[in-house]
């Protein structure tokens, strides 16, 4: 069966990039390119987003403030050479307008724990208790950031009757006197979706650009992820390099809380453009390919650890620093501090994890028919990886050590292509699959749109930028 498997297309080794990899190379990229003037075009399109302002704090949080003015040490010191009517005064200017004590709003403050702020409403030990171990959900109270909001409706005898905290926009938890104690609720906020589009021109670093287009540090490491294996982002990026996306934003009472997946993109470098649609498949699984169809991944990442140097390169004929023999080194080291974890190159399903003589904790992956990568001196195996057990592309399989024959803390990494022992550096890597043949169709419909898409809202903003 293997004579028969089609040989993949080759793609030329400079535009290969393990997209894990791109992480560290963007943050190079930033370091190589500190200080020059960055100006990405202008961005949003008829998508109006929202500015600064729609970030700080809600209004309910002066009122926790005032709440908790009496306590200050600076509210005594402030009254103590003054006259009661002075100290009214300076009190006034503080103190919440409708003082409720049945109704207050603490800001937790930093060494704050849920026992001090309990006893700033007055509620005592038992009460936290009882609260605390009124069920196993209500522990999530005790979890308390600073700055959090905590509001409490107390009854006319003091009692808690219930309390409520908007952990973020989207999740907030409340407690409630119940008949037979107190009942916890947890309450999440389904935000809206919406699309924005952006786009930018890099006068230096992606980052930078990117930022400047309004986009977060996760949208653009987003965006380097979806085009890492084409474009080197360390060592390809070039003045004038091109990018624009069409990406989910979450919106909760018209602001916007985040964002979600990037829907589809266009990246020109040195003057290739690269495009990108997301598209999630009969069988539920999403993966990004070309607007025409072709996947946007390759079957391996090249580089199985993050943050690695080359410790020993593939050859045909070496001194064995241990056995101080000629051995060929069939593989590639990877040397990285202790611990350091270890990715599967692709997808595939585990032939062997456990010891294997001089390599000695070591992971075997058969990717298909014809591919093989092993890895080895591992210190130890990732949860969940057994002999028999499938792995995912990019999956941590295990850490870094120096267990069999080796002298220090690495990973020596082989890769096998029909039973053969190949330089993984200078193997041509094979692409994953392609959109599956019955499924085109339908991506094309989702594809085509939002190419079009991309182009109006292109054309849009250069006519809005030649009228200026
Ligand atoms: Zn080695």
């Amino acid at each position: 069966m293997t004579s028969t498997a089609k040989a993949p297309p080759l793609y030329p080794k400079s535009h290969i990039l393990a997209a894990s990899g791109v992480a560290a190379l963007l943050s190079l990229a930033l370091l190589v390119f500190p200080t020059r003037e960055v100006e990405a075009k202008k961005t949003y399109l008829n998508l109006e987003l929202d500015n600064g302002s729609d970030y700080t704090e809600q209004p309910g949080d002066s009122a926790s403030l005032a709440a908790e003015t009496p306590q200050s040490p600076f509210a005594n010191t402030a009254t103590t050479n003054t006259s009661a009517a002075d100290e009214l005064k300076t009190t006034h200017v503080v103190a919440p307008i409708e003082a409720d004590p049945l109704h207050q709003i603490i800001s937790v403050q930093n060494g704050d724990t849920l026992s001090t702020v309990f006893a700033k409403v007055g509620l005592g030990a038992s009460t936290l208790h009882e609260v605390i171990n009124s069920s196993k959900a209500a522990k999530q109270l005790t979890r308390l950031k600073v700055g959090q909001a905590l509001e409490f409706n107390l009854s006319p005898d003091g009692q808690l009757e219930s309390l409520h905290s908007k952990l973020s926009d989207l999740e907030s938890i409340t407690l409630a006197k119940s008949e037979t104690g107190f009942s916890f609720k947890r309450e999440l906020v389904k935000p809206e979706v919406q699309t924005a589009y952006s786009h930018g021109v890099i006068n230096s670093s992606l980052f930078l650009s990117a930022k400047r287009a309004g986009l977060s540090h996760s949208l653009t490491m987003d965006l380097a992820n979806v085009f890492g294996y084409d474009i080197d982002f360390a060592m390809d990026i070039r003045e004038g390099d091109e990018f624009e996306l069409i990406y989910e934003k979450k919106v909760v009472n018209n602001r916007q809380v985040g964002t979600g997946n990037i829907l589809s993109a266009r990246f020109t470098n040195r003057g290739k453009t690269y495009t990108a649609v997301r598209y999630t498949n009969k069988q539920g699984n999403s993966s990004y390919y070309s607007a025409n169809g072709e996947s946007m991944r390759k079957a391996f990442i090249r580089t199985p650890v993050d943050f690695a140097r080359i410790s020993s390169r593939f050859s045909n004929g070496r001194r064995h620093p241990i056995l101080n023999k000629i051995r060929a080194h069939k593989g590639v080291d990877y040397a990285a501090p202790r611990g350091t974890p270890i990715k599967a190159a692709g997808d595939g399903r585990i032939s062997l994890a456990g010891r294997h003589g001089g390599y000695g904790n070591a992971v075997i992956i058969q990717h298909g028919q014809r591919y093989r990568t092993l890895y080895a001196h591992m210190q130890g195996f990732a949860k969940g990886v057994r002999t028999g057990g499938n792995v995912k592309q990019g999956q941590i399989i295990g850490y870094i050590g120096t267990t069999g024959l080796s002298t220090g803390p690495h990973l020596h990494y082989e890769f096998q292509v029909n039973g053969v022992h190949v330089d993984p550096l200078s193997q041509k890597l094979p692409m994953a699959d392609p959109i599956a043949n019955s499924e085109k169709s339908r991506f094309m419909q989702l594809s085509k749109p939002l190419m079009a898409q991309m182009d109006k809202e292109k054309s849009t903003m250069l006519a809005l930028n030649n009228q200026r």
